[in-house]
């Protein structure tokens, strides 16, 4: 059994309208280890063809191609990519080195991707390029070497896994006469050590040297001689074989990136642009994310500033009351379904919904307006535990209706309120607490009647409350004028009005309304059990204090800006993606040649494909740290000229902003590097070399 032998090889290339070129007619042929075979013909015989045939990147024929009594076509792509490794080497024309690899790199490249360990790959890598007098040329890369010394590189890496076979395509093709002598010495006493050499040639000196000439014109053989044994050279090769084990590991992830980052050094310029360009979509989500954070706890913080921490308030919107309609309807049709099968019709179904229609007064959807309490609600209230008393009160609000008169000018103020427990004597600047037929105003609707506030007190003015239904009226003495200090509630925001209940309820009287209660103030036994009672305030589906609501308000507002922006910055992140993807597309076009020596030396699909996604996971991995980076020095910058102007900071960035912002970055990287690096793992070899 010859150790190569082709029986009945035919070849036809499909050239489209469903016709095809014959390239290879009925090749018969057998070779041994030790010959060195000249294949001769005119360009465009076959002899590439025949040489892609041979050599397994090409898997399409008729006929056998036997290695070892084993025929190549049949094999799956697993043995396909071990017929690389361990049994073919080859040797181009254009020598097909890699060309942002070093020497070192472009050698060891086949044993890198069977994951072959360190020292045995510099100490082989070293010893072949040793012996092909390359010794001092380790770290160059390609396009600092001479042609000859490119086409030994190619030799040392087509012999460094020891195949049985070295595949030579004009080896010589792009040499000079002298460089070619060297070369051909080489070749000659790579096949005289034992191995079997096939080489195409056009040059008759070439043929000379080899021991076998084999003719081929239009696909066929036509004429096959032997010239006689082998000159003897003297041979130098020797190199072990590398054992199976170690042969077929897989590319590891650490050398795919490292050999990404050695492509991405090469092009650095580029990469470091497309890095900027993906690391603005990422700094502007981070800083969006940052910016609502920092908003949204500056509101909480204010808001809840100067609160007496006794005092929980308790209030009922249009929202919180269907809330508790719902509640309630749900609790009864458990308890109904616990007794009987449901009768229709039963009067209690609606019960529960009554409350609502019998609802006074219901603001616009979502506005926070506030319902009036029943007895129900207050003892309710009442019996959370740890509450010591519940005060009722009333508070409007409103844009334009509530105002006060003086001296025959109006003035408006958006909130009104009875003195509940939070007011204390500690938030009023001048005068004092109002008594019976006594008002308490802000400091900023006193400073817009007269300069100086403390001016107002004692001073008679109509009152005007909206009550959501009605408008009541009535004269009353300015008692004191409330400071809110830095507190952001409503009356540290809007200018505000207070009077008590008692003076609130006889309004009521006065002007024949019964106008109730709509927020209850808890008082906590002690401060510990504060927070507790506001949770089973809430619980029970009250909503909380004006403060809270308004925050609630304005964080879902800030929530939904803050996603409006952050989706607008989503679409510079699309952008990168898009760029990351062609880019990388770009790549695989210019590195085409380097994905067909991959999958000649025995690279898998996986292989090339890891090496892709590799690349892309670097761009996002860098263009991830970069713009959390840029996000968080904008953010220092910004909080300085903020708090200068407003006394607090509000871009707040978190460590998990900063993570997420990476890995959003990663992944979209990542899956924009999909699609090329499966381009790249599809190319195939033949045509990925030709153009090379
Ligand atoms: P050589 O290497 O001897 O110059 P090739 O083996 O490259 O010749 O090509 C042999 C013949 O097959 C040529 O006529 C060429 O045009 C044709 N051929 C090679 N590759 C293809 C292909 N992919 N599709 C169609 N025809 C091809
Ligand atoms: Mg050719």
């Amino acid at each position: 059994m010859a150790f190569l032998e082709v029986k009945k090889l035919n070849k036809y290339y499909p050239i489209g309208d469903d016709k095809q070129f014959h390239a290879l007619k009925d090749v018969d042929l057998s070779f041994e280890k030790g010959e060195l075979v000249s294949i001769i013909g005119e360009s465009g015989s076959g002899k590439s063809t025949l040489m892609n045939l041979f050599g397994g990147l090409d898997s399409k024929f008729d006929g056998e191609i036997l290695v070892e009594g084993k025929n190549i076509g049949s094999y799956t792509e697993k043995q396909m990519v071990q017929y690389h490794k361990e049994k073919i080497g080859f040797v181009f024309q254009s020598f097909n080195l890699v060309s942002h690899l070093s020497i070192l790199d472009n050698v060891t490249l086949a044993m890198t991707l069977s994951n072959v360990d360190k020292e045995t790959r510099m100490e082989r890598a070293k010893t072949i390029l040793d012996q092909l007098g390359l010794k001092e040329q380790y770290n160059k890369k390609p396009e600092q070497l001479s042609g000859g010394q490119k086409q030994r590189v190619a030799i040392a890496r087509a012999l460094v896994n020891d195949p049985d076979i070295i595949i030579a395509d004009e080896p010589t093709g792009a040499l000079d006469s002298e460089t070619s002598e060297q070369v051909l010495d080489i070749i000659q006493q790579i096949a005289k050590g034992g191995k079997l050499v096939i080489l195409v040639t056009h040059s008759e000196r070439v043929a000379e040297r080899s021991s076998r000439v084999v003719t081929i014109a239009d696909g066929e053989i036509i004429d096959d001689k032997q010239t006689g044994p082998l000159k003897e050279v003297e041979t130098s090769f020797s190199l072990r074989s590398l054992d199976e084990k170690q042969i077929n590991k897989n590319l590891s992830i650490f050398s795919a990136i490292r050999m990404a980052l050695l492509n991405m050094k090469e092009k650095l310029g580029r990469n470091v642009l497309i890095a900027l360009g993906g690391s603005i979509g990422i700094m502007s989500i981070v800083l969006m994310l940052s910016l609502g954070r920092g908003v949204n706890d500056y509101l909480t913080e204010t808001m809840n500033e100067n609160v007496n921490p006794l005092v929980i308030e308790a209030s009922m919107t249009d929202a919180t009351e269907s809330e508790k309609a719902k509640k309630e309807q749900e609790e009864k049709e458990a308890e109904k379904s616990k007794i009987s099968e449901p009768v229709p019709g039963l009067p209690g179904e609606n019960s529960a919904g009554s409350q609502n229609s019998e609802v006074e007064f219901a603001g616009p959807p979502g506005t926070g307006a506030k319902l009036p309490f029943e007895e129900e609600n207050s003892k309710e209230l009442e019996e959370i535990k740890n509450v010591k008393n519940v005060t009722e009160g009333f508070t409007s609000f409103s844009f334009t209706k509530n105002a006060i008169e003086f001296e025959d000018e109006s003035y408006t103020y958006m909130n009104f309120g009875t003195v509940s427990p939070d007011i204390t004597s500690s938030n009023i600047i001048f005068g004092e607490l109002p008594k019976n037929n006594e008002v308490l105003i802000t400091e900023g609707l006193a400073t817009s009647i007269k300069t100086n506030p403390a001016d107002m007190i004692g001073e008679e003015i109509s009152v005007k409350i909206d009550t959501g239904e009605d408008t009541l009226e009535s004269m009353y003495t300015i008692s004191g004028i409330f400071s809110p200090g830095d507190s952001a509630g409503p009356a540290g925001i809007f200018d505000s009005v207070f009077m008590t209940m008692e003076t609130f309820e006889a309004l009521n009287k006065e002007s024949d309304k019964n106008i109730e209660a709509n927020v209850l103030y808890l008082t906590s036994e002690s401060e510990e059990f504060t927070k507790e009672i506001k949770n089973q305030v809430k619980e029970l589906g009250y909503a909380g204090s004006s403060a809270d609501i308004l925050t609630d308000i304005f964080s879902q507002m800030l929530d939904i800006f803050t996603y409006i922006l952050t989706g607008v910055a989503g679409i510079s992140l699309l952008v990168s993606a898009i760029m990351i993807l062609t880019v990388l597309y770009i790549s695989v076009v210019e590195r085409t040649q380097e994905i067909g020596v991959i999958k000649a030396i025995g690279g898998r699909r996986k292989d090339i494909r890891r090496i892709f996604v590799s690349e892309s996971f670097l761009i996002g991995l860098f263009s991830g740290i970069l713009g959390v980076g840029l996000a968080v020095g904008l953010s220092f910058v910004g909080n300085i000229f903020v708090e200068r102007i407003f006394d607090a900071t509000v871009l707040h960035m978190t460590p998990a902003f900063a993570v997420a912002g990476i890995l959003v970055s990663v992944l979209i990287s990542v899956l924009a590097g999909l699609l090329p690096a499966s381009k790249a793992a599809k190319l195939d070899p033949v045509e990925a070399l030709r153009r090379g």
